[in-house]
Order: C-alpha cells, then sequence, then structure tokens
C-alpha cells in the first residue's frame, strides 16, 4: 500500500487535478490519496470566519467567492449527465458552512471548536469534488471521510491524535476495502465524542502520515509544488537545489526550522516503523524528488540544507536579580507554556544575567502581558527588568546531520553574515550540533540565505553585484569589458559578475536580476531621474550579498559617498581620486572603515590606469620590505603632451587632442598643472605609511600664472595659445641640451615633489613613449636596481580593465 497526499497548489485548479489523475493512473498498487484544500481555501475559511466574529458582513463576500470556485470546479471536473447529484451535495455543505458564519456573526465570538468546524470545509469538500471526478473518469475509487478514521484527545488543553484507537480504525477499515484507490481529506480528524478536530496549519502531510504509519505502507510520498526539499527555500534563493536524500532527523530538523515543504509533526509516526518519505513534484513528475529515510547523510555535504522563520521576536529577561537564583527560568518558561506561547529558541548567558527566547511575533503581546503579572514582584524590587521584546526578526538556521565533526562551520557562517552586514542578534546551537541558528533581522533575511547558500553549495561560484556611477569614456569600457568576459568568469574564476544599478548624471537604471549589458544604454535612458542620494538608497534597500559601488567619475560630490557604502558593508571601487588625495584624515577614516566592515576600498586605478602599481606596493610593505624612494612618471597625459609637442606642433592642439582622445582629466587644467600628479604621489607616500597632505608637496609648475588662473576650459585653452612662444623656450631648452620633457614626481625621507624636468639621453625615464607611465620603486630589497613598473598610463580601455582587476580582487577576498 501506498499513501499518496498531493498539497494545496496541487488541487488548486481543474487543470492541475487533470494531472493528479494522470499521476495515479500510473500506479499499481492500492493507494490512499490524502488532499488538502484548494489552494488557498484554508486561509479564506479563517478570515470569513474572523470577519464574522468581528461581526463584519464582508464575510458574506469570501463565502460568495468560495461558493463560486466550488461549484466551477464542479462544473468543471464533473459531466453534465453526474453533476447534478454532486453539485447539491456541495451546496448543502455550503449552507451549513454558512449557517456557522452566521452563528459565529450573532454571538460575536469564535470558539476554538467552532473554528475548527469552519475550517474543516475546505478539506471536506476537496476531496469529495476530486474522488467524484475520479470515479467520473472511470478510476475504481473511493471515498472515505477522515473524521471516522482519525481521533483526537485532549492532552493539557490541545488535541492530539488518539493513534491507538487511529491504527485500529484505519486497519478495520483498509482491511476490508478492495478499492485500488480511496480518497481521504487531509487536516481533519474528530475527538470520541464526535467534535470536529483538526491538525495544525500543513496538517494534511500528517494526516497521510498517520494513515502510512497505521497501515505499514510502503511509501508516503507527499505531492507538491517544488521538486522536493531543497537546500533552501526555492522561492528565497534561485540557486537552490532539491536535495536528493536526506536523514528524516535532518529533514526533521528543516521542516522545524521552516521549510514549509514537509510540516514538522509528518515525520514522527513515519520514523518508528521506518516507512520512507518521498516528497515529489505534481507539476514534474519524472524529477526524482527527494526521499527521506533513516539513513544517516555518509559522505555528501555536511550542511545539508538552510532555513528561516520569519515573524519572529526575541524577549529577553534581565536583571541581576536573576544571578545565581534557581527556578527563574523554570517560573520564564512555565508562564509562557501555561499561556500557550511556544518557544523556538533559547540562549542564556553563562553569566545567568539575562534568558533569551525566540517567539512568534504574534504571541508578543500575551507573553509579555504574562510574564511581566508573573514576575512582578521582583519587577518592584528592581531585581528583574521588565521583559524587553524586540519584533521584525527572523531565525536562520543550517542544518546537517555531520555538523558535528566538523570544526569551523559556525565560524564561517557568522562571517559570511557578517562580511554582508548582517547584523547576528542572537546565536543558539542544539546540543544535537545537527542545527546552528541565529536570530537576523528580518529584512536581511533573502541577502542572509543567499550569502549562506552561495558559500556553502554553490561550488564557490560567488556572486558580485555592482553599481556603477558613471559611464562615459572609462564606465562604458568597464561594462562592455564585462560583458564580453562574464562566461569566463563564471566558467574559470568561479564569478557570477552582475550589474545591478546604473548612473550617469542624467539618469539611472536598477534591475535586481542584472541588467542587460548589451543593451544598457536603451534601459539607462529609460531609467527615472538620476539622484545620488536615491542611488544610495536604493542600493541599501536591495541589500544584496557582495555588493560594490563603483565609481567611474571624477567628482568630489561622489566622493564624498564612500563612507556610507562602506559602513554599510558595500566595497567602493573607484578610479577617482579626490577621496584619496583629500585631507588625510578622510583617506584615513575611509581605509578604517573599509577594515571594520570588511568591505574593500581599492583604488589601483589612482596611479597608472591599469598598472599593477598600488597593489605592487601593497605587497611589498606586507611583506616586509620599507619603500626609500620612488621616482616616476605618473602622468600618461603629460607624457602624451611632450612627447607629441615640437617645433611642428602648438601646444594648444596637443593639448586639445590629449582631451579628445580622454588622455587628460575632462579639465585639461587638472593634468597640466601638475595636480593630477601631486594627487598620484600624494598616494603612493600615502600607501607607504606617510601621513602626508597635499600641501607638503612642492610642485614647480610650468604652465604660466595666467593659465593657472583660468576657471573654464575655454579660458585655459585660450591661455596656452597666449603663451605658445613660452612652451616653444621650454621645449627648445631641452632638446639643445639632447635632453627630452618629462614630468617627473618624487618621493624620498618623507618629501615630495612634482615637476616638468630635462631627462637626458641614457636615463630610465627617456625613452618613454605615448601615454606610457613608469615607477621606480627603491626599497630595502632593491636598494640600488629599482623595482620597474612600466607601461600605459592612461586611456579609458586600461583604466577599465584596472577597475575590472579591483573587482576580481574583490571576489577572491
Ligand atoms: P503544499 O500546499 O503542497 O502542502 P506547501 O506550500 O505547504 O505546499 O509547501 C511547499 C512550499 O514550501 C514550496 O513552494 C516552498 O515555497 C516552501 N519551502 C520552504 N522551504 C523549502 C525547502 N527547503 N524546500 C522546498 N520547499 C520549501
Ligand atoms: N489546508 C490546510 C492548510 O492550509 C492543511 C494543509 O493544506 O496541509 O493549512
Ligand atoms: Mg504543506
Amino acid at each position: 500500500m501506498k499513501i499518496l497526499k498531493f498539497g494545496g497548489s496541487s488541487v488548486a485548479n481543474p487543470e492541475n487535478i487533470i494531472k493528479i489523475k494522470n499521476i495515479l493512473t500510473s500506479y499499481e498498487d492500492k493507494i490512499i490519496v490524502v488532499v488538502s484544500a484548494f489552494g488557498g481555501v484554508t486561509d479564506q475559511l479563517i478570515n470569513a470566519g474572523e470577519l464574522a466574529a468581528s461581526q463584519n458582513t464582508a464575510y458574506k463576500n469570501t463565502l460568495k467567492d468560495l461558493e463560486t470556485r466550488h461549484l466551477d470546479m464542479v462544473k468543471e471536473l464533473i459531466p453534465i449527465t453526474l453533476q447534478s447529484s454532486v453539485l447539491s451535495k456541495v451546496k448543502t455543505e455550503l449552507n451549513v458552512l454558512e449557517t456557522l458564519l452566521e452563528g459565529a456573526f450573532f454571538i460575536g465570538e469564535i470558539t476554538p471548536k467552532l473554528s475548527d468546524k469552519i475550517v474543516s470545509f475546505g478539506e471536506l469538500l476537496s476531496s469529495y469534488i476530486i474522488s467524484e471526478n475520479l470515479v467520473s473518469e472511470g478510476l475504481d475509487c473511493d471515498y472515505k471521510d477522515s473524521r471516522e478514521l482519525i481521533k483526537t484527545l485532549k492532552v493539557a488543553g490541545k488535541n492530539v491524535v488518539d493513534f491507538e484507537s487511529t491504527n485500529t480504525y484505519c486497519k478495520s477499515y483498509f482491511n476490508q476495502n478492495a478499492s485500488a484507490i480511496t480518497v481521504c481529506p487531509g487536516f481533519i480528524a474528530s475527538s470520541h465524542n464526535g467534535d470536529i478536530t483538526t491538525l495544525g496549519r500543513g496538517g494534511s502531510d500528517y494526516s497521510a502520515a498517520i494513515y502510512a504509519a497505521a497501515l505499514d505502507a510502503d511509501v508516503l510520498e507527499i505531492w507538491t509544488d517544488v521538486s522536493g526539499m531543497y537546500t533552501a527555500n526555492p522561492k528565497m534563493v534561485k540557486q537552490a537545489k532539491a536535495i536528493t536524500h536526506i536523514s528524516y532527523e535532518e529533514a526533521m530538523e528543516l521542516s522545524h526550522f521552516g521549510a514549509k515543504v514537509l510540516y514538522p509533526p509528518t515525520i514522527q509516526p513515519v520514523l518508528s516503523q521506518g516507512i520512507s518519505i518521498i516528497i515529489k513534484n505534481t507539476f514534474k513528475p519524472e524529477e526524482a524528488g527527494t526521499l527521506i529515510t533513516k539513513s544517516k547523510n555518509k559522505g555528501g555535504k555536511t550542511v545539508r540544507g538552510i532555513s528561516h522563520i520569519g515573524n519572529m521576536a526575541l524577549l529577553s529577561l534581565e536583571g541581576p536579580g536573576m544571578v545565581g537564583i534557581p527556578g527563574i527560568s523554570k517560573r520564564f518558561f512555565e508562564v509562557l507554556s501555561q499561556a500557550d506561547i511556544s518557544v523556538v529558541l533559547i540562549t542564556q548567558a553563562s553569566s545567568e544575567h539575562s534568558i533569551c527566547v525566540g517567539i512568534s511575533s504574534d504571541d508578543v503581546e500575551k507573553s509579555v502581558e504574562v510574564v511581566n503579572e508573573a514576575f512582578t514582584y521582583e519587577i518592584e524590587r528592581g531585581k528583574i527588568k521588565k521583559v524587553i521584546p524586540e519584533k521584525g526578526l527572523a531565525i536562520v538556521a543550517l542544518v546537517g546531520d555531520n555538523m558535528k565533526s566538523h570544526q569551523g562551520l559556525s565560524g564561517k557562517m557568522f562571517s559570511t553574515l557578517g562580511k554582508n552586514n548582517v547584523n547576528i542578534r542572537v546565536i543558539a546551537q542544539g546540543a544535537s550540533e545537527r542545527n546552528i541558528s541565529c536570530v537576523i533581522n528580518e529584512k536581511d533575511v533573502k541577502k542572509a540565505l543567499n550569502a549562506l547558500h552561495e558559500e556553502f553549495f554553490e561550488e564557490n561560484i560567488k556572486q558580485l553585484n555592482l553599481f556603477v556611477m558613471g559611464v562615459g569614456n572609462v564606465g562604458a569600457k568597464f561594462l562592455n569589458q564585462i560583458n564580453s568576459q562574464e562566461k569566463y568568469l563564471k566558467k574559470n574564476l568561479r564569478l557570477n559578475v552582475r550589474v545591478v544599478g546604473i548612473s550617469n548624471s542624467r539618469t539611472m537604471f536598477f534591475n535586481e536580476k542584472g541588467i542587460n549589458l548589451n543593451d544598457w544604454k536603451n534601459e539607462l535612458d529609460s531609467g527615472e531621474k538620476a539622484n545620488k542620494d536615491l542611488f544610495i538608497e536604493k542600493v541599501n534597500d536591495l541589500n544584496l550579498r557582495n555588493s560594490i559601488f563603483v565609481d567611474n567619475t571624477a567628482s568630489e560630490e561622489i566622493a564624498r559617498t564612500y563612507k556610507s557604502f562602506l559602513g554599510n558593508s558595500i566595497s567602493v571601487v573607484t578610479c577617482n581620486k579626490i577621496a584619496c588625495s583629500s585631507a588625510y584624515d578622510n583617506y584615513a577614516s575611509l581605509k578604517s572603515l573599509a577594515r571594520e566592515y570588511n568591505a574593500p576600498f581599492l583604488f589601483e586605478t589612482n596611479v597608472g590606469a591599469g598598472l599593477p602599481i598600488i597593489d605592487t606596493l601593497k605587497n611589498l610593505i606586507a611583506s616586509g620590505d620599507k619603500i626609500l624612494k620612488i621616482q616616476a612618471v605618473l602622468s600618461g597625459s603629460l607624457n602624451f603632451v611632450f612627447n607629441n609637442f615640437d617645433d611642428t606642433t602648438t601646444f594648444h592642439d596637443i593639448v586639445k587632442q590629449a582631451q579628445e582622445e580622454g588622455y587628460t582629466e575632462p579639465d585639461p587644467k587638472i593634468d597640466l598643472s601638475g595636480i593630477d600628479v601631486m594627487r598620484k604621489i600624494l598616494i603612493l607616500a600615502r600607501e607607504s605609511g606617510h601621513m602626508l597632505e597635499i600641501k607638503d608637496i612642492k610642485n614647480d609648475s610650468f604652465l604660466p600664472q595666467e593659465s593657472l588662473a583660468t576657471n573654464n576650459n575655454e579660458a585655459f585653452f585660450e591661455s596656452l595659445v597666449k603663451y605658445e612662444d613660452d612652451f616653444q623656450k621650454i621645449y627648445g631648452d631641452a632638446k639643445a641640451k639632447n635632453s627630452r620633457l618629462k614630468y617627473v614626481a618624487q618621493f624620498e625621507n618623507g618629501q615630495a615633489s612634482v615637476g616638468l624636468q630635462e631627462i637626458p639621453k641614457g636615463h630610465d625615464f627617456y625613452n618613454l613613449e605615448g601615454s606610457d607611465n613608469v615607477v621606480l620603486f627603491y626599497t630595502e630589497r632593491y636598494p640600488n636596481l629599482p623595482l620597474i613598473i612600466k607601461g600605459a598610463g592612461a586611456g579609458a580601455e586600461v583604466t577599465a580593465s584596472g577597475i575590472f582587476a579591483d573587482i576580481i580582487r574583490i571576489g577572491n577576498f
């Protein structure tokens, strides 16, 4: 014999019920089919009962909906010739339901007994209609009302299954019943004196397990809307996968901690008899589903699943009077139990100064009232504080039989959450060590589940979520590079890099699932009006794991936003030099925020575009080397200018060309005045460990005062025309000495300087072509012959690739 249970969504409409018929016809064994109410009906019945009890006539609308839904089902599922008797039976039942609701309306109250009676109509009607449908389809099918077979007793005020009489009734009925299929309503039972009782929300699973155990079935099959018990709720974690095989204990733990696919009490009856459970998908019957048996997980993954329970609250009992006084916790738990409040999680600090329990948010008001009342004496004397509730929380739990024999799992769990700025309120680890759970803010649940899932299940595929500000020259190249490398990154570096938000100065656009990088320009155009504060708000609201803010602008205003990102554990990658060359305190505080919140702050492209200059410097220092001197040509823009400027050209035209080809900042004066180089050497000096400010750097500018004093690009270019003779003289003087002009930055003994120099033939800097940069690091390990980094130090493509490299660094972080 096999027991098959079909849940609410499996029986939600006529098409689904036809799917069930097809599944049933493939069985040769005798089967019992346990069905839930049509999807959503139990909620509607509960709602109608509450409305009626609060004397709100809106319950009549709900009743009307229920009536239409059930009558339509009959009309669709039963051939016209057989419809009338079924319709009249359904109408009769609905009339009884109406009478009960009217009763609640007139009394203005609903007792638990009446409530059970009202909700029982969901399963009563669905099972009757389904069995009639199967009969009309020619199946050898019978109907049996579960109230006649499953009996409950009252224990401590609660209805619990009386297994002894239930087993007897079930055996005696099914031993005599010869039909191939028997359809029974799930969820409902009755007490010995004939009152209708129910088995708790989701209880049809339990009904099926009770039949399975009573009849010693071969298997219990739970047919639902997903292909098994997953590594996490598939509605929250897209990457979750069905678990092929899991032990009873693991399944029980996962379901206790929120895996709704199986109602927690279901396992108990079948466990004692070793009956396997299979969870199958009604809509994809060809998929294997999950097998639940007594055999423990050997080999395989240590963590089998991650589950969560939302709508939780914490209740803390604290006070100096609790230390060393026996019986306080006993009283605390007693009052909660007497008030019928279920405690999901408990923690007590070893100081005994406080006890904290996790309960459903719905129970908070009642708990606070009963606990404060029970401890009135202690509260009045200041020995215990009034109980403090905290709502809006959720429990997240890792589950696995073998977790106890593995170290480091909780460390990994908490560091993953920490890296993603998920604040952990309370931690609990069951004595069975099959479960590590923690309480977090409900708003962080999705992020936490996905981050943990990635860490424990996704073969190290890490998702990076980018928010890109600035899509001009550099930004556009960067997006194209990501687009073309997407597959490579996934396959070779196990990184799934997605761009979730982009903005330019006009519009901004977000897509939580990742922006289509083949069409980002159109998507951005269709976006909302750009607003820096809203951009930050959106990044925070999306609350995605491994979020990275990428600044491709040269804007001071944007540079000021880094603090708010880093402070929320959102990494920052920037080619904008303003933050790192601003006041030392600001630079230092960004670096310390990055450390504190575990969010990398990377700016490799601030010096030498894509050249690995800062990374090399960091590695030298981290490995114990000391920087003695830095000599560098750091301005690709000035190189471009002085490598192309001669007596056949004009200085103005060369600078214009450099600007147009993206070799200078949008404001070329920043490069020509030497400010850009000052910023770069300042950053290198700071990264070498020196507390320098920009004003400490010596700069002998070759630009005339008048050019330096201009305040817009037009005026600046005009001044270049005016002083052409001066520029030609600088060129001519160098040429006469067989030297070339290079803009050199130097740092030694805590002093930094920048300026145009005539570099003679044979010098390391002489043959610097195009926009190349070169840096010479003289260190304790490289005292005479320096470590040299040389290559293109400007241009959108190489800058974009430097930003890209920083993103990869974060991916490997
Ligand atoms: P039914 O109506 O068939 O009883 P339920 O809604 O009670 O179905 O349970 C199935 C749902 O459980 C799934 O649609 C899914 O959203 C949820 N669920 C939560 N956690 C898990 C998990 N770990 N694996 C599978 N489903 C889960
Ligand atoms: N119909 C009941 C509920 O929604 C029982 C079940 O579906 O398992 O809770
Ligand atoms: Mg269910």
